[in-house]
């Protein structure tokens, strides 16, 4: 490592590492990172437990959250947390694929650069390489549609069936409700199927087990009935939305009132009651009797509101709010006096529940709901919550086999099959980018090796007889993690869909294309910190 300080004017503390050394350092932390990540893959892979400086316990088995949650200082570590947050956002599922992918695309890169390969023509290779197995998916792609349901629960499975065992042991029953609740928000406009995945709610009380869980017709809202005296139970509930307060404006903290006795004082509270019975008697005659509020209702309006037996809600969240104008089909009123019959949205019942303790709200039964709850239940916190990153994990992913209309076989075969091909290109490309275009197909590899790593066979005999299988035709053949052995993984039912690789490999070649052009790294005071090294597959 040079270390010029000072030399160049740059100031105390700062560090530069220029040329083969900066690549060296990148490479290895990004390597790291990307093997730190990669033993949690599949459905035999490792669970991690993450403990915050503050000493929150979170155990996992998701990527993103691994990879967020190790707070890495390296520029490299956080290019690699970036391929995964970008997997994340772009598909929700994949991310510990892309991760190590990542890494091993660099981990081969390495070992060209060795050889006097130049940087730039890795990058080229690379580039070249991931550009053709994009192009190379669908060729091996299967179909699928929203009616599709029997596959679509096994992508959905899939997805869920490698988070921790809380919600493998449960996994056909979530990726029913997850298939359910997709097939309900999902609009079609012109052809093309499209999912608003945040028009499913996810909301979660520890307690009960993972078989509690229930998709909603509807919204839950974590909030009780303002008032003791309103009904908790309504049925056919004519709903209504408001963004405006049922409370008087206060005047402005400089502004002052005088009242100089008490006649008058009791003439001001009686004018600021007859308002807020104004407001009462307004959403009394539009016929609502359940209001959701997205700010305050002062003490007096619930009175009013009791005595009608109008049930009410106050402070509930803007989004919330958005969620139950699409569930119910209500408008949102923005001023008490444009309230409208019309204006109302419909739901079968509203309940208040006794959840764990706690009392929450359920909009159920609405006619033709294009916004649904997911209501996760788990024995401990721990387990809610990885239930919901593995149901986040399946949402994405069926959402992606539906919008994009095609699916792959798992368990590494598509690797194994996109690899092959890339080796037959690589032949056709010839000159040095050739061996890019190998090392790139190699590093696909890491994929159904390290689930064969996970499931205890023999990584070299594995890949071998898995290219073999391949080089017969037999595309769909992966690692059955659970029997240890080689087989067809699209018979089997493990399917993913084309999305999630396609995202996969562009966003993890990017990501190494990027860290091998930089051969210049200047920090202010970051210590970079050396891992150990590489082990060698
Ligand atoms: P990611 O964050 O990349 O989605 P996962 O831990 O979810 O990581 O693992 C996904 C990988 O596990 C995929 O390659 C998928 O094909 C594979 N996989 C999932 N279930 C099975 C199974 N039953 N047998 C073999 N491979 C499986
Ligand atoms: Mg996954």
């Amino acid at each position: 490592m040079v270390n010029n300080r000072n030399q160049e004017g740059m100031p105390e503390g700062t560090t530069r590492t220029v040329g083969r050394d900066a690549q060296r350092m990148n490479i290895a932390v990004a390597y790291a990172v990307g093997s730190a990540v990669r033993t949690t893959l599949g459905p035999k892979g490792m669970d991690k437990m993450l403990v915050s400086d503050l000493g929150d316990v979170i155990i996992t088995n998701d990527g993103a959250t691994i990879l967020e949650e190790m707070n890495l200082e390296h520029p490299a570590g956080k290019l690699v947390v970036e391929v995964a947050k970008a997997q994340d956002k772009e598909v929700g599922d994949g991310t510990t694929t892309a991760a190590a992918i990542a890494g091993d695309l660099l981990k081969n890169a390495s070992e060209l650069l060795d050889q006097n390969i130049h940087a730039s023509t890795i990058v080229k290779g690379y580039k070249m390489a991931s550009q053709k197995a994009v192009s190379l998916l669908p060729e091996i792609a299967e179909k699928i549609s929203i009616q599709d349901e029997e596959n679509l629960n096994k992508i959905a499975a899939v997805s869920l069936g490698s988070k921790s065992a809380g919600v493998g042991n449960s996994k056909e029953f979530l990726a029913k409700l997850v298939v359910d609740a997709i097939t309900m928000v999902a609009e079609e406009s012109n052809g093309t199927i499209e999912v608003d995945t945040d028009q499913i709610k996810l909301e979660k009380k520890d307690g009960g087990s993972t078989g509690n869980t229930s998709l909603i017709k509807g919204i839950v809202i974590d909030k009780e009935m303002v008032h003791s005296g309103m009904p908790k139970n309504i049925k056919d509930a004519k709903v209504l939305l408001m963004d405006v307060a049922l409370e008087i404006d206060k005047p402005e903290t400089d502004a002052k009132i005088e009242i100089t006795s008490p006649s008058q004082l009791s003439a001001f509270l009686k004018q600021e009651e007859e308002m807020l019975k104004e407001m009462v008697e307004k959403i009394e005659k539009s016929g609502a009797n359940v209001l959701f509020c997205q700010k305050g209702i002062d003490d007096v309006a619930q009175h009013f509101l009791a005595k009608k037996n109008i049930s009410a809600v106050r402070r509930v969240k803007k989004s919330d709010l958005e969620k139950l104008s699409k569930a119910t089909g209500a408008k949102i009123i923005t001023s008490f006096d444009d309230i409208a019959e019309t204006d109302l949205g419909l739901a079968g019942n509203v309940n208040e529940k006794k959840i764990g303790g706690e009392a929450m709200i359920f909009v159920e039964n609405c006619l033709n709901p294009k916004s649904v709850t997911l209501f996760i239940r788990g024995g401990s916190e721990h387990v809610v919550n990885e239930v919901e990153r593995a149901i986040k994990d399946a949402i994405g992913s069926v959402t992606s086999a539906v919008e994009v209309g095609y699916y792959v076989s798992g368990g590494g075969s598509t690797e194994i099959e996109i690899a092959e091909r890339l080796r037959l290109y690589a032949r056709e490309t010839g000159g040095r980018e050739q061996l890019a275009i190998e090392a790139f197909a190699k590093s696909l590899e890491i994929i159904p090796k390290t689930l064969a790593e996970s499931a205890g066979m023999d990584l070299i005999d594995t890949v071998v007889s898995l290219r073999a299988k391949h080089n017969e035709n037999l595309k769909w053949h992966g690692v059955d993690v659970y029997e240890g052995k080689i087989t067809d993984m699209k018979a089997l039912g493990i399917i993913e869909p084309m999305k999630t690789k396609r995202q996969a490999i562009s966003s993890a070649s990017e990501a190494a294309e990027m860290i091998l052009r930089i051969d210049d790294v200047i920090a202010s005071k970051v210590k970079p910190q050396m891992p150990s090294g590489m082990p060698d597959y």
